[in-house]
């Protein structure tokens, strides 16, 4: 019997796992853009706490935010569980002036699709690289998404591939690769097609291969601020979509959706310059819209 105090040989795996997912997440490497022609990737299934039918996970964008900031939706990202202050800033402009409609359509959440893959370098299935975070927009979601509906694919995330035999008959059951197919390199002649491979295929040659890259791969769960420091910091170290707090996001973007009557917030001193410039030019721009009306 081991005494409470002393460190067992299971706890001390424990912290070391949870070390080594910790300087994992420092290494989070997304896909890099896709490059003109075919790229074959392999999508793989859920890892940590992701739903097993679910090995994506939905994330909205708001980007060009006073700044030049970025920002997780709140409500597209918990799919709705969550109300986002962005969001609710963003449809009370769309109700004011052209300029200001102008302002909610740049700050409108795009969505983003994040899956865990692996690239295969040449486009030879039996290699491959990563494993990566691919960020895909609308065009390749919904090409993945119309392979995972078409039944006569299965589950291509599947990492295995196997010959089966069931009686007299035998048949191949498992993964299959996709391939991406850019064309063109501008912002509105790029075209993506997302098709199977002709073949399936194991994610990797081996099991222990297979096994080292699922442990790699990230949990794509997003983590959902709870304001409490110390909960946080805890439990936003693994995770690679961290969705903030009501409050601070309010707090960084409030004064555009501020009413006429109230007075403006002190600025808080222990912010960042790049907050303080984001605050300046929402300011700047209510300012400049109370002029108006
Ligand atoms: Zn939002």
């Amino acid at each position: 019997m081991t005494t409470r105090t002393k460190l067992s040989k299971e706890d001390f795996l424990k912290r070391l796992k949870a070390n080594t997912a910790q300087s994992k997440t420092s290494s989070a490497t997304y896909l890099p853009k896709f490059k003109e022609g075919e790229t074959r990737l392999r999508i793989l299934p859920s890892v940590g706490d992701m739903e097993p039918a679910m090995f994506w996970s939905i994330v909205g964008k708001h980007y060009n935010l006073p700044g030049g900031n970025a920002e997780i939706c709140r409500d597209i990202t918990t799919m709705g569980e969550y109300p986002c202050p962005i969001c609710e800033i963003q449809r009370e402009l769309y109700r004011g002036s052209d300029e200001e409609k102008d302002l909610a359509g740049q700050i409108y959440a795009s969505r983003k699709i994040y899956f865990n893959v692996v690239a295969r370098p040449n486009g030879d299935p039996k290699s491959y690289e990563g494993p990566y975070v691919m960020e895909a927009g609308k065009t390749i979601a919904d090409g993945l998404f119309a392979l995972f509906e078409n039944s006569e694919y299965g589950y291509i995330a599947d990492p295995t591939y196997e010959r089966v035999t069931d009686g007299d008959q035998q048949f191949e059951e498992g993964g299959i690769d996709v391939i991406i197919n850019r064309s063109g390199t501008g912002r509105l002649d790029t075209r993506y097609e997302v098709n199977p491979a002709r073949y399936g295929s194991p994610l990797a040659p081996s099991e222990e291969a297979i096994n080292e890259i699922l442990e790699k791969a990230r949990d794509l769960t997003p983590y959902v601020m709870t304001g409490d420091p110390e909960v946080d910091r805890e439990k936003s170290a693994d995770a690679l979509i961290v969705v903030e707090t009501y409050e601070h996001l309010l707090q960084k973007y409030s004064m555009i959706g501020d009413s006429v009557e109230e007075p403006e917030p002190e600025p808080e001193v222990e912010e960042t310059v790049v907050e303080d410039a984001a605050k300046n030019e929402i300011q700047e721009r209510l300012r400049a819209r109370r002029r108006r009306s």
